[in-house]
């Protein structure tokens, strides 16, 4: 470049966009539905993001929940720093695989096994691929604005940047790759038949706004798989170690018989994870025929991180998560429906969520019409005008951390209150 390169978000996207396609390396990250331009982060304290111009904002993307913790804990910059003295990746076992699996294990009840891996996207197409080895069965249930990661046979129907899009699926994906993908509609519990290997389901739907399961649903989606000897795939990597102390299991009763972690195990570093009983996990190589592996998987920094991170989120963790959730959840109703805005702001534990309607979101065709209706771009501008984060698009939730202090909140509630305002106005 020449020398004459001016720092601004404006001028970074330009070069971004000549060497990575949309200037992006994750689709949700571009402002391609909400307008404009990203601001490129420069660093991150707590609570905070600080752009490459100096702006400082409250940040509620926290990398889509990976920072439960805020950003640049002093605790995790030490363990990565410490881990990173000593090797960054070995391709032979370590210790600290042992502890994360360990610690996995100790909360999540009903897993007696954990193989890791670097990515959400890779811990559930792994799961699948074990669930279909384990049951001999091909066919897939997933549920319509539930996004499982990028690989082929989860991309129908999937929530997130998929559906921030405007996209259905994705080219580049062969019918015969979602050729036994079934999509049922949310909070119904579809009938199986004996060809299902596993239905997979977010507990709590996080990645179309946020919508919570109908009391008995989860209950009930067991049953209908009991009864057809299917599995059941909770795809916690965004409630994993966010919803409570020992996830979703615990949260809701329901026991699945394998799960997906990603995000928070990872300390904001690449970890996912799959697991299971030990019956079920027997089936992955070395000890059973389906193949999986990772270059990767385990690293030494990552797990460093990962275990810092969960050595900060005890039980107190939890409920201060959830008095902070639900004070920004109120305030921000408040403030906006006393704009005279339709709103939801679901909660439900230490999520959040946010729609522009009057009627209570239940599933895909809900938040779609409510995603879709205009309101959004208008009020995250607003907000970002003001120092306020929210994702750059309407099907994400929204994840105050450990960082968000009462004063903070508050501090939230009342940019959204004037946000709401201007936004109201430009609609008379
Ligand atoms: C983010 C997410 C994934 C994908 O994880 P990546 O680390 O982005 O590959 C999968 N499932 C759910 C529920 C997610 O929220």
């Amino acid at each position: 470049m020449s020398a004459a390169f001016e720092v601004s978000n404006a001028n970074w996207f330009e070069r971004a966009k000549a060497v990575i396609p949309g200037g992006v390396n994750s689709p949700v990250r571009s402002f391609r539905s909400v307008g404009g331009t990203p601001y490129f982060v420069a660093s991150a304290e707590g609570a905070h993001v600080i752009d490459v111009e100096g702006r400082r904002y409250i940040d509620y993307v926290q990398s889509y929940g990976a920072s439960i913790l805020g950003h640049a804990h002093p605790k995790v910059i030490e363990a990565i720093r410490a881990a990173a003295l000593d090797g960054t990746t070995f391709g032979a076992p370590t210790e600290r695989e042992v502890l994360l699996a360990e610690a996995i294990v100790g909360r999540i009840g009903g897993v007696d096994q954990v193989r890791l891996v670097s990515s959400g996207t890779e811990a559930v197409m792994s799961a699948l691929r074990l669930a279909r080895g384990a049951t001999g069965r091909a066919k897939i249930v997933k549920f319509a604005g539930h996004y499982h990661g990028h690989s082929d046979s989860l991309l129908a129907a999937g929530g997130s940047g998929v559906a921030n899009q405007g996209l259905s699926g994705s080219a580049g994906v062969p019918d015969a790759a979602v050729a036994d993908t079934v999509v049922a509609p949310f909070n119904v519990v579809p009938a199986l038949d004996a060809d299902t290997a596993v239905v997979v389901v977010e507990p709590v739907a996080a990645n179309m706004g946020l919508v919570e399961p109908e009391p008995g649903f989860l209950a009930a989606l067991r049953a209908e798989c009991d009864r057809v000897g299917a599995l059941l795939l909770f795809d916690e990597v965004i409630t994993g170690f966010r919803l409570a102390h020992g996830g979703a299991e615990e949260w809701s009763g329901v026991r699945p018989d394998l799960w997906c972690f990603g995000k928070v195990i990872g300390g904001g570093l690449p970890v996912g994870a799959f697991a299971g009983s030990r019956d079920v996990m027997a089936h992955l190589a070395p000890l059973g025929p389906v193949y999986q592996a990772g270059t990767l998987s385990g690293n030494p920094l990552a797990t460093a991180a990962g275990l810092a991170a969960l050595a900060e989120l005890d039980r107190g963790a939890y409920e201060q998560l959830c008095t902070t959730a639900a004070r920004l959840a109120d305030g921000l109703a408040a403030a906006i429906s006393s704009a005279g805005l339709a709103v939801q702001v679901p909660r439900v534990g230490p999520l959040v969520g946010l729609f522009f309607t009057d009627a209570p979101v239940r599933n895909f065709d809900d938040a779609n019409a409510a995603a879709q209706n205009g309101r959004y771009a208008p009020f995250f501008h607003a907000m970002l005008r003001r120092g306020v984060a929210l994702a750059p698009g309407a099907y994400e939730a929204i994840f105050p951390s450990l960082a968000h202090t009462d004063a903070i909140i508050d501090e939230t509630v009342a940019a959204a209150e004037v946000a709401a305002a201007e936004v109201a106005a430009a609609l008379d």
